[in-house]
């Protein structure tokens, strides 16, 4: 088991692209952290230098409290799994996987129990034998990861491995995956640009952003209280209520949405009268009308199987809110509905407006 350390990493291309900046992460031992992240935000960027394929402009990578930063990729005993994870085609399923073992010159019988292991743990003792061509897509990726774990890695780093996979599949693979890493209790890093695939194997989440990271806690932690716009929009859907703080009194603040006035926990970086609050669409509840906050004209009804999803005309603008599907007769579209949600479920953080 092992530890990284990350500490000021950066990475400027040609002197002006600055694709990783300052970068700051702990990986426990054993721990699975996802990189989460829109494209060209530094995700593989920073991946690589803790490989060693891209040397770092400014910073540290330390393993076990090890400087690597300037060891080469061979010595830092780290596996990787890349996007375009190509098989060689004219070799058996256990010539892929004793490959990277031949490399090291080890020797058999020694390499013929690391690959039965490795593919073991893969689940595909059995098709040893088989080519690539007669592997589906899911076999396909088991075999470069067990590539990758037959010489037994300190550290696995994965780059939107499972990006080519169809959903049902990727699906498959996120528990799969997850299970195998917390047998092994391999430390792991897992870039991806998927929230779903984050939030369905990560410890932790790191969210980065033009090359920062911008958010970093539990899956939990990150959905349920975002700290900034642009967190709140990356992971899962929000709505944007603009409004003025009237008063504050602990963690609940009176905001003004023209004559409405309504309680938001306030989640720090909010600088001026000028706010904006973010609640989720399944924080919001259709209401009787005595019991509830707000009212508004449903224009779209959505029926998405698992949950009906609305978009509603209201006091407080447009609003999206998602109802979980249990069988019960849904309003319709045309109608007037009453909206409510708990204190606490809206919340103002840091807008990007706010901070340029
Ligand atoms: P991500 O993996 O999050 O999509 P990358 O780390 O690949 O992002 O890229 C981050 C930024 O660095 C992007 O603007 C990208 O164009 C730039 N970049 C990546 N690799 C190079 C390179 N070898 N030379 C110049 N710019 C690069
Ligand atoms: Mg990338």
């Amino acid at each position: 088991m092992s530890k990284l350390s990350i500490r000021g990493l950066s990475k400027t291309y040609a002197g002006v692209v600055h694709a990783v900046r300052k970068v700051d992460l702990e990986v426990e031992s054993g721990e699975f952290l996802s990189l989460l992240g829109p494209s060209g935000c530094g995700k593989t960027t920073t991946l690589q230098m803790v490989a060693g394929f891209v040397s770092p402009t400014t910073g540290t990578v330390m393993v076990d409290g090890m400087d690597i930063t300037n060891a080469v990729p061979e010595k830092r005993d780290m596996g990787i799994v890349f996007q375009s994870y190509a098989l060689f085609p004219h070799m058996t399923v256990a010539q892929n996987v004793a490959f990277g073992l031949e490399m090291r010159k080890m020797k058999r019988p020694q390499r013929d129990d690391r690959v039965a292991e490795a593919l073991t743990m893969v689940r595909l003792s059995g098709l040893e034998n088989r080519y690539p061509s007669e592997l589906s897509g899911g076999q396909r990726q088991r075999v470069a990861i067990a590539r990758v774990l037959a010489i037994r890695p300190r550290v696995l780093l994965l780059d939107e491995p499972m990006s080519n996979l169809d959903a049902k599949l990727r699906g498959e693979m996120h528990v799969e995956l997850r299970a195998l890493q917390r047998r092994l209790g391999i430390t792991t890093i897992l870039v991806t640009h998927d929230q779903v695939e984050a939030m369905t194997m990560s410890d932790r989440i790191a969210v980065m952003a033009n090359g920062g990271i911008a958010e970093l806690g539990t899956p939990q932690e990150i959905y349920d209280h975002p700290t900034s716009e642009f967190a709140f929009k990356f992971l899962g859907q929000t709505n944007v209520i603009a409004g003025d703080i009237a008063s504050i009194e602990g963690e609940l603040a009176t905001v003004r949405v023209g004559s409405v006035s309504l309680k938001a926990k306030i989640g720090g970086g909010q600088n001026g009268r000028q706010i904006k609050l973010f609640v989720r669409p399944e924080r919001l509840r259709i209401c009787p009308s005595d019991s509830c906050r707000t009212r508004g004209k449903i224009v779209t009804r959505l029926f998405l199987g698992g949950v009906w999803f609305y978009e509603i005309e209201s006091g407080l603008g447009n609003l999206r809110l998602s109802v979980v599907n249990v069988g019960a007769a849904q309003p319709q579209e045309g109608e007037d509905v009453g909206i409510t949600w708990n204190d606490g479920d809206l919340q103002c953080v840091a807008s990007e407006a706010a901070n340029g």
